[in-house]
């Protein structure tokens, strides 16, 4: 279990808190708007009313180096950038800022921050991805072209084996395991046979899967 604190609680801010204590981590909630933080009061660990543009206001919330504080404010860049400078003037190191424009993204990456997020575009590329392919439920990127990508295996591709389904004869797509009736098969063979509903993940450079792409659809 970790310590979050989120500073922003609009829509984004506010999603990620609910997910991490969903997930069973503690969060305290920072937002400068008192009705704010009156709404979601019982939602998480704790919520302060502070203006994070305040080293001192920050400073009396008692966030140690350890912390990991993900700023949430995406709207107001000057917020977004005063609280992050000041975040980074009490030594906190875990720090994630949500960038809402190419400018701010820029700024905040000069402060040294090194995870910056872009929820709008990377959400608008996984529904691109999920309309382009709707087979794959979900993906991870690992950079350089490779991805991981999950598929659940479709009726009519009940009794194919691995083999015929994902052999691209130009690059390796590798299959990494299945998750079936609540169990995980690894070590795959290319003889396995699929069964419906089979979460398959499978790894492998993007010109690959897609390739692969109109047989397991
Ligand atoms: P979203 O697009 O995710 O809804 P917003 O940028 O609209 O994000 O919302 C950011 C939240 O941050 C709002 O609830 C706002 O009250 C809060 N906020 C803005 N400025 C500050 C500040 N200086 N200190 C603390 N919270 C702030």
């Amino acid at each position: 279990m970790s310590h979050f604190t989120i500073i922003g609680l609009g829509r984004f801010g506010l999603a990620a808190a609910q997910e991490l204590i969903h997930l069973g981590h503690t969060v305290t909630g920072v937002d400068n708007d008192p009705k704010v933080a009156d709404k979601y009061v019982n939602h998480l660990t704790q919520v302060v009313v502070c203006d994070a543009t305040d080293e001192n206001a920050l400073m009396e919330l008692g966030l140690t180096g350890s912390d990991t504080v993900l700023v949430a404010i995406g709207e107001d860049m000057q917020a977004s950038l005063l609280c992050t400078l000041a975040l980074k003037t009490l030594g906190l190191k875990d720090i994630w800022v949500k960038a809402n424009t190419r400018a701010h993204h820029t700024i905040v990456s000069k402060l040294g921050v090194a995870r910056i997020i872009h929820p709008e575009e990377d959400m608008g590329a996984r529904v691109a991805q999920a309309l382009n392919y709707p087979m794959v439920t979900d993906f991870i990127g690992l950079g350089d072209g490779f991805y991981v990508v999950q598929i659940i295996v479709k009726t009519r591709l009940e009794g194919r084996t691995l083999a015929e389904v994902c052999d691209d004869n130009q690059q390796i797509i590798e299959p990494l395991l299945v998750k079936r009736d609540g169990e995980i098969l690894r070590n795959l063979e290319l003889d396995f046979v699929l069964q419906t509903n089979d979460r398959l993940l499978l790894s492998g450079k993007r010109s690959a899967l897609t390739r692969i792409a109109p047989r397991l659809s």
